[in-house]
């Protein structure tokens, strides 16, 4: 069977009907990895108990023991997951050498249904960034074209599934991290509600909007997964107890008499002239297919950049300050360290441990947090918040979708935005608002640009709607020129 182009559930099939072990699908993945990885730097630590974990998956099969619809299926994570025995940096200086005695909920879940984790993948610093070039590990590339940035924070998530290292991964996203590198690779990315899936063992960056998804090849793999990953869980209190639909059975091609809202400030000009067409192409293949087009607004379009980087960057600000040097991570050496400065020792290790974007975020968070300043910029940026939650609201009210791009532009090249951090935030004006909304959104393939580079569309969707999303994701996935294509590596 060509691994290469088969969903989650072909894969199972074959394996149930013992055509294939998961050993051999493992080896497999494992060999491209050897093969294709110290190219675009995907895979950051590999989890060497893969084959044997693999092979235990088979003989359970052997005994006829109930596995999850996950079974030997091999997947890549986010180093941003605490993985039980395999080393979690959230690709930075100061996690080095951290090795979870837990796993993350998401990849207990994922490892219950049967998966096979392969091991961990790049990312940006505490997935702060869009385009992986902030990791300690060095920056991921982009299959399509190694000169050009994957996107992020998930940009190895992204990668390592465009070129096939593994059959799926899982992202994380707080302003756009599953959404935008999906796009930019060409692969499929759910951001879900927030409370859909739990955060336990997912390391902290702004914990109001911090939501982990997958990335996978095809609607299809990512229903499938969100529903595994998904559901209430006890050692997060902000996961909710909606009931978990079983998104991947109910996915359902006929969306006639749907209605799709473009937003007027996402079409207002300025988008590359590539992403137009790509959105306009849409635009036409959901007409024709029974879907009718309204045009929504949410004002506060204009404050989501300002307002995220002011919440996500004091939530940060107060989450980091966990890493001192004294309970795990990196630690300064006390050399030439008067005994009595332990404020001297935290300086130390923080400034050794921390990249400069890290740094850059804590001291604008630790700003707007502190005393005086409160009330005029975070309380402030989470009263507009709510506001903006309402307009989505008032949007979902004329429709049951929203339709639009997910960057203003495809990939950007490799150090091209690395001097000019605020270009870099900007970048982020049409994903950063589902998460302040809380909304679920989607990115599909649907286009490539005249420089061959991968453009996706986004779909949102109101709260615990994926389903919806997910459909109209799997319809147009029948007729996006984009479905299943890959970069040669
Ligand atoms: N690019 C955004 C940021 O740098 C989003 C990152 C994310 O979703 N983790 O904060």
């Amino acid at each position: 069977m060509d691994l290469l182009r088969a969903s989650i559930a072909d894969i199972g099939q074959q394996l149930r009907k013992k055509q294939i072990s998961s050993l051999e699908i493992t080896q497999y993945f494992l060999q491209r990895i050897a093969a294709h990885n110290s190219k675009i730097n995907a895979f950051v630590t590999s989890n060497d108990n893969a084959e044997r974990e693999a092979s235990d998956v088979d003989q359970k099969l052997a005994r006829g023991e109930l596995l999850g619809p996950l079974s030997g299926i091999p997947v890549g994570i986010k180093d941003m997951l605490c993985t039980k025995g395999i080393r979690t940096t959230a690709a930075s200086h100061i996690l080095k050498n951290f090795v979870p005695p837990y796993d993350a909920t998401v990849v207990s879940r994922l490892k219950r249904s049967g998966a096979v984790i392969l091991g961990k993948l790049n990312q940006d610093e505490f997935a702060m960034g869009s385009s992986n070039e902030n990791s300690i590990f060095g920056a991921t590339k982009n299959p399509w074209n190694l000169d050009f940035v994957p996107g992020g924070s998930s940009g190895g998530s992204a990668a390592a599934q465009a070129s096939r290292l593994c059959a799926a991964t899982i992202g994380t996203d707080t302003g756009g991290s599953i959404r935008q590198p999906a796009s930019f690779c060409n692969v499929v990315g759910v951001k879900p509600t927030y409370g859909r899936v739990s955060r336990f063992g997912v390391i902290a960056y702004a914990s109001s909007l911090d939501q982990a998804g997958p990335i996978a090849s095809c609607v299809e793999d990512a229903a499938l997964i969100l529903e595994v990953i998904s559901g209430f869980d006890q050692f997060d209190s902000t996961t909710s107890n909606q009931k978990v639909p079983e998104f991947s059975k109910n996915l359902n091609k006929n969306i006639k008499g749907l209605r799709i809202g473009l937003m007027k400030e996402y079409m207002m000009g300025g988008l590359h002239p590539d992403v137009e067409k790509t959105i306009a192409l849409a635009v036409e293949d959901l007409k024709r297919m029974g879907c009718e087009i309204v045009e929504v607004s949410v004002p506060l379009t204009a404050q989501a950049v300002p307002m995220y980087y002011l919440i996500a960057a004091s939530e940060a600000s107060s989450n980091l300050s966990r890493y001192d040097g004294v309970k795990y991570g990196h630690r300064a050496s006390f050399e030439n360290l008067s005994k009595t400065s332990l404020e001297e020792f935290y300086m130390r290790t923080r400034g050794q441990g921390f990249g400069v974007e890290v740094k850059r975020r804590i001291m604008l968070g630790t700003y707007c947090l502190s005393s005086g300043y409160y009330d005029a910029y975070y309380k402030k940026a989470c009263q507009v918040r709510r506001l903006m939650a309402e307009q989505f609201q008032n949007c979902f009210n004329s429709c049951d979708l929203i339709l639009g791009p997910v960057s203003t532009a495809p990939a950007f090249r490799i150090g091209e935005k690395l001097s000019d951090p605020l270009s870099m935030y900007l970048n982020d004006v049409f994903t950063v608002s589902a998460n302040l909304a809380g909304v679920p959104g989607l990115s599909i393939p649907y286009g490539i640009s005249i420089d061959n580079l991968p453009i996706g569309i986004q779909l949102m969707a109101n709260h615990f709607d994926e389903q919806k999303m997910l459909n109209v994701g799997y319809a147009l996935q029948e007729t996006s020129p984009m479905t299943w294509r890959i970069p040669n590596v």
